[in-house]
C-alpha cells in the first residue's frame, strides 16, 4: 500500500505552531509527555487484556525503552502497550480529539504572552515532541492485529503527516525524534536518566536504558562512558501511591500530579491516605490552582481515575466524586472492587458509595486546612494566600454542593466566601459576618445580583447602609439557585434584601416604625391609584421601609421567585411561571410627593415602576414606551 499524505486538522497546526514558539523555555517536558502516552497505552493493553488475555502475544511485560543514536541524532521512545492501528494513528495523531483542546484554540488571541500562560491549562501531549525535534517518526501496531498491519507516521510538525503501512512485528509503539541542532543534549544517559528522575519516576512501568560502561582509553590514556547492550531500569517503577508517604518528597506529589493532572502549574494541595476498614482503597487527591476550560460543563467529567489492585481501570470515575467536587484530580486505588468493573456497576456499587463519601470528606478537610492558613499568623505568605487562589477558581462550583450534597451543607457553609458591603474582596465568610452582626440584627442579609456595581449600588440596600448593617453582595450566577438551599447559618435565618417586607426588627426604632405607618395610612388613596395604573405590571403597590435616597424599588413577595432569577432562567430559554413583583415607593421622595394630583400621573407611575427595573438591572417590557414618556415630561 502506497504513502498517503495528509493535512493536520487547522486546530492541530496552530498549537504545533504555538507548541514550539512558547513552550521553549520548558523544554524537557517532552520526555515526560511521551513517557507518559507510553504508560497510558501500557495501561490500555492490561485493561483490554482483562478479557482477552491473547493481547500479550509472548511479551508479557510491559516497559518503555528510551534509546538513542548520536550519529543519526535520534532518541526514540519505545513501548509494548496497546499501540495504533492505522487510522488510530490518523485520528490520534492528527487531530485533537479532547473537546477541552478545542475550546482553548478558539480563545487563543495573538498575544504570544498570555498564550504561553494559556498553554499550561491543558497538557500538550503528543506534540510537544516537536519542542525538540525537526522530525518525528512513530511505528506502531495495534496489539491483536497481523505484523502485516503495522504503520508508520511521519511529521515535521508543519502543515501535514504521511502514513504508510509497515510490517512490524513487535507490538506497541515506537517514537523515534529527529533531533534539532539545538536539543542534541539530549543524546547523553546523564541528561535523559535526570530528566526521567526529575518528571516520570513515579511511572510504575519500568523505564529502560542502555547501561553506560566506563572505557579506559588506548594505553591507559583517558577513557568514555560507552552504551552497551545491556539495558536497566532507572525509575523506581512503583506507582507513586502505593509508596509510603514519608518516602514520597513534595517535588514528587507534584510532578506526579502534573503528569495525572495533565496541568502544567503545581497543585495548591493533595492529600494521600491508606483507608483500612470494611472498604480498602488508597486515595491520592490533589486540589489544581487554576480551573480548567470546561469547568463550567457539568457534564464534564471528574478527574480522578480509578485503578482496581494497581491495575489502571478507567479515567474520569465520576462515580468516585460527587459533581461539585469535578476540580479534584487524583487517583483512587481500591482493593475490594472487581477488575472487570463497569462504570454502571460503579453507580451500584456500595463500596464505590463508601469510597465517595470518603474522598469527599478528604476534599472538603483539604479545604478547610487551607482556609484555616488563610487567619493563621505562623502560616508563610504562600499558604495564607491560598484559600483566596482555590476560591476564585472552583468556589462557584463549590456552592452547587449546597444543594447536591445536604449531608455536607454545614461544612460546605462554612467554607463559602463573599463580597460585602464592608469588603469588595471575596473574602467575608458567614462566621466573620455573624462576629460583625449588630446588636439586635437576626438575619444575614444579602442581595444578588449580575454585577459587584449593580449589587453594591442597589437602592434595596440604601436603609442598610444608612443603618450600618452589612450587606453580602453575591455575584455568582449559582448563588441565587444555591442559596435556596441554605436557609440558616448556625441558627441564623439569610435573608435577601430584595425579599418580601423588610423587618428590621429591633433595629429600627419606635419612632421609626410609627412613621412608616403613619406614612402608609396617608399615601392609601395614591397607593390605590397607583395600583390601578399599574395593576399589569404589579402585583401590588405599597410604602416602603428600604429606602432613602431613591423614589421606588421592586421587591418580590416572600415566595415568589426572585427577579433576578426569573431574568437568567428566561436568559437560559426556560419557561418561567410570571409572577409579578411588588413596587415599593419612598413616601418621603419628592418625586413620589409630586405624583398625588399630577395630570401626568399615568407616565409617572409607568415611569417610576420602570426606572425601579432599570436600577436593579432589569429592562422594561417596553423600552419605547419608556423613552418616549420620559421625553415627553423633559419638554
Ligand atoms: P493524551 O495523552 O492526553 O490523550 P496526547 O496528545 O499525549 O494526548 O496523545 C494523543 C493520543 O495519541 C493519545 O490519546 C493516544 O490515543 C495516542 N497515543 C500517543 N502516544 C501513544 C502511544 N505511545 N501508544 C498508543 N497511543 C498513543
Ligand atoms: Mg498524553
Amino acid at each position: 500500500m502506497s504513502k498517503q499524505t495528509l493535512s493536520f486538522q487547522a486546530e492541530v497546526a496552530q498549537l504545533l505552531h504555538l507548541v514550539t514558539h512558547s513552550l521553549y523555555s520548558n523544554q524537557e517536558i517532552f520526555l515526560r509527555e511521551l513517557i507518559s502516552n507510553a504508560s497510558d497505552a501500557c495501561d490500555k493493553l492490561r485493561f483490554e487484556a482483562l478479557n482477552n488475555n491473547a493481547l500479550y502475544e509472548d511479551a508479557p511485560n510491559l516497559e518503555v525503552r528510551v534509546s538513542y543514536d548520536k550519529d543519526a541524532k535520534t532518541l526514540t521512545i519505545s513501548d509494548n502497550g496497546i499501540g495504533l492501528s492505522q487510522q488510530e494513528a490518523i485520528d490520534n495523531l492528527g487531530t485533537i480529539a479532547k473537546s477541552g483542546t478545542r475550546d482553548f484554540m478558539s480563545k487563543l488571541s495573538g498575544d504570544q504572552k498570555s498564550d504561553a500562560q494559556l498553554i499550561g491549562q491543558f497538557g500538550v501531549g503528543f506534540y510537544s515532541g516537536f519542542i525538540v525535534a525537526e522530525k518525528i517518526t512513530v511505528e506502531s501496531r495495534r496489539a491483536g492485529l497481523p505484523a502485516s498491519e503495522g504503520v508508520r507516521w511521519v511529521s515535521g510538525g508543519t502543515g501535514d503527516f504521511e502514513v504508510e503501512v509497515i510490517e512490524r512485528a513487535q507490538r506497541g509503539t515506537s517514537v523515534t525524534l529527529h533531533l534539532r541542532d539545538d536539543a542534541t543534549e539530549y543524546l547523553s544517559t546523564w541528561k535523559l536518566k535526570s530528566v526521567i528522575a526529575k518528571y516520570s519516576d513515579h511511572i510504575s512501568l519500568p523505564i529502560l536504558m542502555r547501561k553506560e560502561e566506563w572505557k579506559e582509553g588506548e594505553d591507559n590514556q583517558g577513557g568514555e562512558m560507552v552504551v552497551t547492550d545491556e539495558w536497566e531500569t532507572v525509575n523506581q517503577a512503583s506507582a507513586l501511591w502505593t509508596r509510603p508517604k514519608k518516602d514520597v518528597t513534595d517535588e514528587q506529589y507534584i510532578e506526579f500530579y502534573k503528569t495525572v493532572g495533565h496541568d502544567f502549574e503545581a497543585p495548591l494541595a493533595w492529600s494521600h491516605n491508606r483507608v483500612e476498614g470494611s472498604t480498602e482503597y488508597t486515595q491520592l487527591l490533589y486540589v489544581p490552582a487554576r480551573a480548567p476550560m470546561d469547568l463550567w460543563n457539568r457534564d464534564k467529567k471528574a478527574g480522578v481515575k480509578l485503578y482496581v489492585k494497581r491495575v489502571f481501570i478507567m479515567d474520569d470515575a465520576e462515580a468516585l466524586m460527587p459533581v461539585y467536587l469535578r476540580f479534584v484530580k487524583g487517583v483512587i486505588d481500591s482493593a475490594d472492587l472487581p477488575l472487570n468493573v463497569s462504570r454502571e456497576l460503579l453507580q451500584e456499587s456500595r463500596d464505590v458509595r463508601a469510597i465517595r463519601e470518603g474522598s469527599t470528606k478528604r476534599v472538603l478537610s483539604m479545604l478547610e486546612d487551607m482556609a484555616k492558613a488563610e487567619k493563621d499568623e505562623g502560616a508563610s505568605a504562600d499558604d495564607k494566600a491560598k484559600y483566596a487562589k482555590f476560591y476564585a477558581a472552583f468556589g462557584a462550583v463549590l456552592k452547587e454542593g449546597l444543594a447536591e450534597d445536604s449531608a455536607n451543607r454545614e461544612r460546605l457553609a462554612k467554607l463559602l466566601r463573599f463580597a460585602s458591603t464592608s469588603s469588595d474582596a471575596a473574602n467575608v465568610s458567614l462566621a466573620d459576618y455573624k462576629a460583625r452582626m449588630k446588636d439586635g440584627q437576626d438575619a444575614i442579609y444579602y442581595i444578588t445580583a449580575d454585577t459587584l456595581a449593580a449589587a453594591k449600588n442597589s437602592p434595596q440596600l440604601e436603609v442598610f447602609r444608612k443603618k450600618g448593617i452589612e450587606v453580602l453582595l453575591m455575584t455568582d450566577r449559582v448563588d441565587e439557585w444555591a442559596l435556596n438551599y441554605l436557609t440558616e447559618f448556625d441558627g441564623t435565618p439569610l435573608q435577601s434584601v430584595a425579599r418580601g417586607a423588610v423587618d428590621l426588627g429591633k433595629l429600627q426604632d419606635e419612632a421609626e416604625k410609627k412613621a412608616a405607618e403613619d406614612a402608609a395610612e396617608a399615601f392609601k388613596p395614591l397607593l390605590a391609584k397607583l395600583k390601578e395604573a399599574l395593576k399589569d405590571k404589579a402585583q401590588d403597590v405599597r410604602v416602603t421601609t428600604r429606602l432613602v435616597d431613591s423614589p421606588a424599588c421592586l421587591v418580590v413577595a416572600d415566595d415568589g421567585m426572585s427577579t433576578q432569577l426569573a431574568r437568567m432562567l428566561k436568559q437560559a430559554g426556560q419557561d418561567v411561571p410570571m409572577t409579578k413583583p411588588i413596587l415599593e415607593v419612598n413616601a418621603d421622595h419628592a418625586l413620589v410627593k409630586k405624583l398625588d394630583g399630577s395630570v401626568h400621573f399615568n407616565d409617572l407611575a409607568h415611569i417610576l415602576f420602570d426606572q425601579a427595573l432599570l436600577a436593579e438591572g432589569g429592562m422594561p417590557e417596553d423600552p419605547a414606551a419608556y423613552v418616549r414618556r420620559v421625553n415627553a415630561l423633559l419638554l
